[in-house]
């Protein structure tokens, strides 16, 4: 559902251990902040099916005691400069069967005597409701973060196999307005089973669309995770995980404010170029995040810029054959 998934500190398996926590300075309400983010074990994503998507191998069977010892852990690494904590599951924060209403709320009471002035969480938005988004917002200033992907039914049911369709996603993020609250976007480029051009264009004219109904766009570059039918279709040599210059195309048309966290810039497996400019690509993207400025972008070149732009010609005659 979000970018920024890495493995770091914590064990595996012990259910009173966050999966990883770090520090970070993002861009929150227009300015850097001082961010802490960690993702808690849950049992994981209920609905579990979409095909890029890995963190099922995350989940493990968690009590609320259990999720209320991670967050205590992860909070361990705030200090006063803290401003923002996000929190991810794997799934959905306001699944009750995920965190449990105990564990939501022994979590919202904390923050807000920690002085946190706002908290990130994710959710798929069937687990909108008025109570849940209103105790969150009774607590502190919150921003629900929705996994979209796309603006396009047909993509997201589909290549995505997501479950939900944007009327949904429509619906929820009203409601959390309605209520007071913030809504961040989450968008794919690329979705499996398009060629680079095509994702590129749907993630141009996703964010177009969802630019009403999001305070906040995160553009995340499709990873290449473990056990997922993705995976599966790399391996076959049928999926390529993003050009960066396909991202710098995206960030540069949409309509800000959107982020992106490059997550595997440079690898096999993560949004790659050539891998002489990727370091570069990847910096690039990161300080856009903080100033939205895409002249950061006008500098940027390599000798692979043509291949890409080949590529983006050559695979509209490919009939659905990737040319990676
Ligand atoms: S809804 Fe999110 S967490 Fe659940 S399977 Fe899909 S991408 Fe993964
Ligand atoms: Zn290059």
């Amino acid at each position: 559902m979000k970018g920024k998934k890495m493995k770091g500190s914590g064990d595996r398996l012990d259910p009173r251990r966050p999966v990883s926590v770090w520090r970070s300075q993002d861009l929150v309400d227009g300015r850097p902040a001082q961010a802490l983010t960690m993702i808690l074990r849950t049992r994981g994503c209920r609905w579990n099916r979409c095909t890029m998507c890995g963190y099922a191998s995350e989940g493990a069977p968690t009590s609320a005691d259990d999720l209320i010892a991670q967050f205590e852990r992860g909070m361990e690494r705030c200090s006063p400069e803290v401003s923002v904590v996000k929190i991810y599951t794997s799934g959905s924060f306001l699944d009750p069967e995920e965190m449990p209403a105990k564990a939501r709320g022994q979590i919202l009471r904390r923050l807000q005597a920690a002085g946190i002035e706002k908290l990130i969480i994710e959710t798929r938005p069937e687990y909108v409701n008025s109570s849940a988004v209103e105790e969150c917002l009774s607590r502190l200033q919150t921003e629900f973060a929705m996994g979209l992907e796309t603006a396009n039914d047909l993509i997201r049911e589909q290549l995505i196999r997501k479950g939900f369709l944007f009327q949904d996603f429509v619906r929820a993020s009203e409601k959390i307005h309605r209520l007071g609250g913030g809504v961040k976007a989450y968008l794919l480029l690329k979705p499996p089973l398009l060629t680079e051009g095509q994702a590129l264009r749907d993630a141009i004219a996703s964010a177009r669309a969802v630019r009403p109904y999001a305070d906040m766009i995160s553009l995340n570059l499709c990873n290449v995770q473990r056990n997922t039918p993705v995976e599966r279709l790399w391996e076959r040599g049928e999926f390529r995980p993003p050009w960066l210059w396909s991202a710098l195309e995206v960030l540069k048309a949409a309509p800000p404010p959107v982020i992106c966290d490059p997550v595997g810039a440079g690898t096999r497996r993560g949004p790659h170029n050539c891998g002489l400019c990727d370091a570069s690509l990847a910096e690039a993207i990161r300080k856009h995040d903080l100033t939205q400025d895409i002249g950061i972008f006008n500098d940027l070149n390599c000798q692979c810029k043509k291949a890409w732009q080949k590529l983006l010609e050559l695979e509209e005659e490919s009939f659905g054959c990737p040319l990676c």
